[in-house]
C-alpha cells in the first residue's frame, strides 16, 4: 500500500520489529530508523537514504529500520475495521513513514540527536531543516545549531511551530503546515507529526493519535508534500480506492465509533 507512492524508487528495507503487550499503556506502536552522527548536519535516516539511493546500504548488515508493536491493543488486521479495533494498515503505513524520515531530532530542550543544547551545532533529521516558527523563522540554522530563543515554539500549542517546505507549503494552500506541540511536551509525538488540533489534519495518517474504526490508509497532500520537501521528488500520487476508504471511515464515526485517540 505504501509502496505504491514508491514505485520510482527500489530498495529492500529491513526492519527489526520488536512485539509487546501492554493493555495500560495507550500507545499503539513507535518506530524509527538510525543516521549517522554528523554535528552541524542534517541527516538523511538509513531507511531513507537506501530508498534514495535505489539500494544502497548505508549501515551494512544492521537492520535500516525499527518497529515496535503494542499487540495488547485491539487491532483490525484486515480491510474490516470494527469501531472498536484500530487500523493496523493506517498504522503500519505511519510507523513506516517514520522510519523513512518523517521524524525530527529535536527534544524538549531544543537539543538534537545527539543531546547538545541551543547554540551548540547537533546532528539533525533532514525534516529539522524546514521546521518554523509562526513567523517563518528557522529553529535551526544551516549549520546545525538549535535558536536558544526558539525552545519554546516546541511547546507554544496549534500553530506554534511549522513546517515551511516549499511542497508542503504548495500543497496546503500556500501556508506552512502545523505540527504538533502541544504545552506539553510529549516525547516522540511533540515535532514530528501533523497537528492533531488542527481540523483539517485531525484525521490524516501522519497526527501523533488515531481514533478507532477503519481509517483513511489514503496520503494527503500536504503529507506528500512533506515526503518531497525531505528528498522524495520521484514520489507518486496514488490511485482511487482512497475515497472508498474515507467515506467508510466517515461511516463508522456517524455509528458512534469509539472517539478514544490513541498515540501513534
Ligand atoms: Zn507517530
Amino acid at each position: 500500500m505504501l509502496g505504491a507512492y514508491f514505485t520510482n524508487y527500489t530498495a529492500t528495507l529491513d526492519y527489526d520489529v520488536v512485539s509487546y503487550s501492554s493493555t495500560t499503556l495507550n500507545t499503539l506502536a513507535s518506530a524509527g530508523s538510525g543516521s549517522f552522527v554528523v554535528p552541524g548536519s542534517f541527516q538523511q535516516t538509513f531507511v531513507q537514504s537506501k530508498i534514495l539511493s535505489n539500494g544502497v546500504d548505508a549501515n551494512g548488515t544492521a537492520a535500516d529500520g525499527e518497529i515496535n508493536w503494542n499487540f495488547g491493543q485491539n487491532w483490525g488486521l484486515t480491510d474490516n475495521v470494527a469501531a472498536n479495533e484500530f487500523d493496523f494498515k493506517k498504522v503500519a503505513v505511519h510507523e513506516l513513514l517514520h522510519s523513512f524520515g518523517f521524524a525530527s531530532y529535536t527534544q524538549s530542550d531544543g537539543a538534537g540527536l545527539t543531546g547538545q543544547l541551543p547554540g551548540t551545532a547537533d546532528t539533525w533529521a533532514i525534516f529539522d531543516q524546514f521546521l518554523t516558527d509562526a513567523s517563518g523563522n528557522r529553529l535551526i540554522s544551516n549549520a546545525g545549531i538549535f535558536n536558544s530563543s526558539q525552545v519554546a515554539t516546541l511547546t507554544g500549542g496549534s500553530g506554534s511551530l511549522l513546517f515551511s517546505g516549499a511542497n508542503a507549503k504548495a500543497a496546503n494552500g500556500g501556508a506552512s503546515v502545523n505540527l504538533y506541540a502541544p504545552a506539553i511536551y510529549a516525547d516522540g509525538s511533540s515535532t514530528s507529526h501533523l497537528d492533531d488540533d488542527t481540523l483539517a489534519f485531525a484525521d490524516l495518517i501522519m497526527t501523533s493519535s488515531t481514533y478507532a474504526g477503519l481509517q483513511t490508509r489514503t496520503l494527503s497532500g500536504v503529507e506528500l508534500g512533506i515526503l518531497k520537501d525531505i528528498g522524495y521528488t520521484n514520489i507518486s500520487a496514488v490511485p482511487e480506492p482512497s475515497m472508498a476508504w474515507l467515506m467508510l471511515g466517515g461511516l463508522f464515526v456517524v455509528l458512534g465509533a469509539a472517539r478514544r485517540r490513541n498515540i501513534l
